[in-house]
């Protein structure tokens, strides 16, 4: 903003907010990157380069960027910045998941988690810092909506799973992260534009080239983003319905009231319906919480509703956190449910509980870092008061 009576001579002082104006280019799609270099009067193929650079290679500094000219270098440092977000932790289970506690700008943190199985890795990644939705059973929802994480932000949190194993041009053919699935903190179709930018990025060649099969977007049903989405994106889609029936669903899942399960069905199969791929189904995630839609009559209930629906269901057994009275059904319960299911000719899967030790599970996540922050303030407060 120009400030009357202030000319050249505060040039100085505006240099700062200059600086920090600088492009991100860690979360450009591109084509995104390929307009940034018309932009900036030079040709679009730099784009591949410089993609090369930061997510292939890991390298941030235009410095190391050998194949691009001394000039070019220079101006970009002065325009651009890759800029990953902060590791604030880092913790280690037994079984091998390890999470991190991301600190994004504005010191908000968010959760990434990364969980081997077998061959497979598959990184667990968030969208925004807490979520508007409120889902009954969601820690994150518990927290309230802070804000969008930015693509650079989403992107980052792949690109750090990934340098955390020091991993880049292992060249090894093993894959540190085999498959991303958007089902941290946040609903990703609530941060539409970012989300849709850094998972170009996750499926592009010149990004992390992992296959559309193996990219999820997990919503809880923004029904018009959804219909948005099918124009833009071949990600994979699961769909959190945790309940057969809309009176039941609007009690767990608010935005039920809006947007109905017959009107998310119907998207979910138009998504399908858009792919060049004629083999994709529908994840349908079922939280299972004891007592409250994990009846036999429920499981029947749902396998009416899903009978002519391509999906494969995923039952996930409620994780219980402090700020809620819900219980996790029984092992019998659970299995009850799935017999039901399976009777009915689904593909039925039990997700495990990984990373138990370090609190990595589904639903977990925030309530340990909200928790962790206040203990960080505490901690600072003790450090101030012992050093006045
Ligand atoms: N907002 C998106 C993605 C993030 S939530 C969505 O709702 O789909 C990722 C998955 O974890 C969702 O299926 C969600 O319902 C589930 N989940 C959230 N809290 C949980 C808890 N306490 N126990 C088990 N699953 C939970
Ligand atoms: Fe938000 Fe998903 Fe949690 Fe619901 S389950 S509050 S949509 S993060």
């Amino acid at each position: 903003m120009a400030v009357a009576g202030q000319g050249a001579a505060m040039a100085d002082q505006v240099i700062p907010s200059i600086q920090q104006e600088q492009t991100n280019l860690l979360g450009l799609s591109r084509a995104q990157l390929e307009q940034f270099f018309i932009d900036i009067g030079d040709k679009k193929f730099r784009a591949q380069q410089v993609m090369k650079w930061i997510h292939h290679s890991g390298v941030t500094d235009f410095a190391q960027m050998s194949n691009l000219s001394k000039g070019l270098r220079e101006k970009l440092s002065r325009v651009a910045q890759v800029r990953p977000p902060e590791i604030a932790t880092q913790q280690d289970s037994q079984d091998g998941t390890r999470k991190w506690a991301v600190r994004v700008d504005g010191g908000g943190l968010v959760e990434t988690v990364l969980i081997p199985d077998g061959n497979r890795a598959t990184l667990c990644v968030s969208s925004q810092v807490g979520c508007s939705l409120d889902c009954s059973f969601c820690s994150t929802g518990k927290q309230g909506f802070q804000r969008d994480l930015t693509a650079a932000e989403i992107i980052g949190q792949v690109w750090l799973a990934i340098n955390s194993y020091n991993a880049f041009n292992a060249g090894k053919g093993k894959r540190v992260v085999t498959n991303v699935v958007m089902m941290g903190m946040g609903e990703p179709l609530l941060n539409f534009d970012n989300v849709v930018a850094a998972m170009d990025l996750m499926m592009d060649d010149l990004g992390y080239g992992i296959s559309k099969r193996r990219v999820t977007l997990s919503t809880s049903g923004v029904v018009p983003a959804l219909d948005k989405l099918r124009e833009v994106s071949e990600a994979s889609l699961a769909v959190s319905l945790h309940a057969p029936n809309d009176a039941l669903r609007n009690k767990l899942v608010p935005i039920n009231r809006k947007y109905p399960i017959a009107r998310l069905l119907e998207s979910c199969k138009a998504y399908i319906d858009a792919q060049s791929d004629t083999k994709r189904v529908v994840t349908v995630e079922y939280t299972l919480i004891a007592g409250v839609n994990d009846q036999i009559e429920h499981a029947r209930e749902l396998a009416v509703l899903l009978q002519d629906f391509p999906c494969k269901i995923n039952l996930i057994p409620f994780n219980p956190f402090a700020q809620s009275d819900y219980k996790r059904p029984s092992g019998n319960a659970v299995s009850r449910f799935w017999q039901v299911l399976v009777d009915a000719g689904f593909i039925v899967t039990v997700r495990t509980t990984r990373g138990d030790d370090i609190d990595a599970a589904c639903g977990q996540l925030v309530g340990q870092v909200v928790d962790r922050t206040r203990r960080a303030e505490r901690y600072q407060k003790a450090a101030m008061l012992s050093s006045a």
